[in-house]
């Protein structure tokens, strides 16, 4: 049976040679002067003597952190050093590793063009990259331990950190240093309370979506002329009157309504996306909550029932004509996909975080698969039944801006053949008591 490996055994076997030989020198240099145990004893104690000094030697050597010299010799107390140093060598060739690594990555953090900040639970800056100092002017190390709120004074900033954890990236935060410079900023949770924080260059971006952006206001803008013109001579000319183009001309005044309207929704987006902030007042709801139910009802014709419910006594704060284009766009909507006989409901009511303007439709439904994709520009489900319906495709993509400009969220539920709820919840922050309301009225 092997009870050791074979390079304990081997040492065992020399240290106990070690020891037969310290007792047998012992016990011959006794016997000389006739005195064979003493010898023996004297022998041992000399082996024992040998032994507590290499174990103080060990000791030391556990104790110090200097690197072990090679190991030499046989014997048990030579394995033992032998053992060490190559533990010793093994955990600095990890340590190496380990640190060059750590080298490797903090390099590759200090030089990437995004600006690099790390933070923890308080905000405070741990570490931050070179790009940070070019994007948010942070020196490291100099600036670790403050607040970075304090050292990037920016409401919008704060807010945003404040702010749900998880949150939206914050755009085109101007950068303190250079107004010019437009950053986007990221945070990345890191556990224990920590965030790396990321501030991207996005000046090159935001000045081709401000071209973009001008050029379809442009656009707009010029085809609201020859649009006028258009519909000016199609005014004069009664279908009635000339009974061989009646279809040709009701189909273009039709086309020519169209078109206009796209035209507007082009340029009420515009305005909608360069707005930072909309000219605000309390906003009574009951009122426009009738004026919404009689424009559906001159939309709907008699086609749809018609029902509002008032739930919540708050009103609202907000720009009226954003928020009343934004809700009518909804009742339009809802009157526009629900076949004839259906039930349209609009409500405010309270929502817990804060009150709920909801547009609830019987009509056709939306595939899920369409809801996350409904409020980009253009986006139909079905494109015919939009068209025949009179859509221009911006519809809900003016919804999204009005309500984002209200710190506001829109929600879709829908089931196929069964209908719709599209519902524009407001936070608490939004909402004001009914009399001040009807008192800026006043
Ligand atoms: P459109 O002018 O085409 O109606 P919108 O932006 O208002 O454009 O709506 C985008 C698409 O969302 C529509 O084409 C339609 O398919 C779908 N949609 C919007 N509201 C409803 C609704 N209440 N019921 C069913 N589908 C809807």
């Amino acid at each position: 049976m092997k009870l050791l490996p074979r390079p304990a055994t081997r040492s065992l076997i020399v240290s106990l040679w070690g020891l037969a030989l310290a007792a047998a020198s012992g016990a011959a240099a006794g016997a000389i002067v006739g005195k064979t145990f003493a010898g023996l004893a004297l022998g041992l104690s000399a082996w024992i003597g040998y032994a507590l000094l290499r174990l103080s030697v060990l000791v030391n050597r556990l104790r110090s952190r200097r690197r072990l010299p090679p190991p030499e010799g046989w014997g048990l107390w030579a394995e033992i050093d032998r053992i060490l140093w190559r533990r010793q060598r093994e955990a600095r060739a990890r340590q190496r590793r380990l640190l060059e690594g750590l080298c490797a990555f903090r390099e590759g953090a200090r030089l990437l063009p995004d600006g690099v900040i790390v933070i923890d639970r308080e905000d405070r800056i741990l570490w931050s990259n070179e790009a940070a100092r070019r994007l948010l002017g942070l020196r490291d190390p100099a600036d670790r331990g403050r607040l970075l709120t304090d050292l990037v004074r920016t409401p919008r900033l704060a807010r945003w950190l404040a702010g749900d954890r998880g949150s939206e990236p914050l755009l085109d935060l101007p950068a303190p240093q250079d107004e010019n410079l437009r950053l986007a900023i990221r945070q990345v949770p890191l556990g224990q309370g920590r965030r790396m924080i990321i501030a991207r260059d996005i000046s090159q971006l935001m000045r081709l979506e401000q071209i973009r952006r001008d050029f379809v206001a442009n656009v707009s803008h010029e085809l609201r002329t020859p649009l006028t013109v258009i519909h000016g001579y199609l005014d004069l000319l009664d279908p009635d009157e000339h009974p061989a183009l009646r279809e040709v001309l009701i189909e273009l005044a039709k086309q020519s309504r169209r078109m206009t309207q796209l035209v507007e929704d082009l340029l009420t987006l515009s305005r909608l996306e360069s707005e930072r902030q909309l000219p605000e007042a309390p906003i009574p709801i009951p009122p426009l909550i009738d004026a919404l139910r009689r424009e559906a009802e001159a939309l709907s014709q008699g086609r749809h029932r018609i029902e509002s419910e008032i739930g919540c006594a708050s009103d609202l704060v907000g720009s009226v004509k954003d928020i009343h284009s934004a809700f009518s766009n909804l009742i339009s909507n809802a009157v526009r996909y629900t076949p004839p006989g259906g039930k349209i409901t609009i409500r405010w009511c309270d929502d817990p975080r804060g009150a709920r303007f909801e547009v609830e439709d019987t009509g056709v439904g939306i595939p899920p698969e369409h809801i996350p994709r409904i409020t980009e520009r253009f986006y139909r489900v079905s494109t015919s039944r939009s068209r025949e319906t009179g859509g221009t495709g911006l519809g809900l993509s003016i919804v999204k801006h009005v309500l984002n400009l209200h710190q506001a969220q829109l929600s879709i539920r829908s089931e196929p053949g069964r209908g719709s709820v599209f519902a524009c919840i407001f936070s608490a922050e939004r909402l004001c008591p009914r009399d001040a309301a009807k008192e800026t009225i006043a």
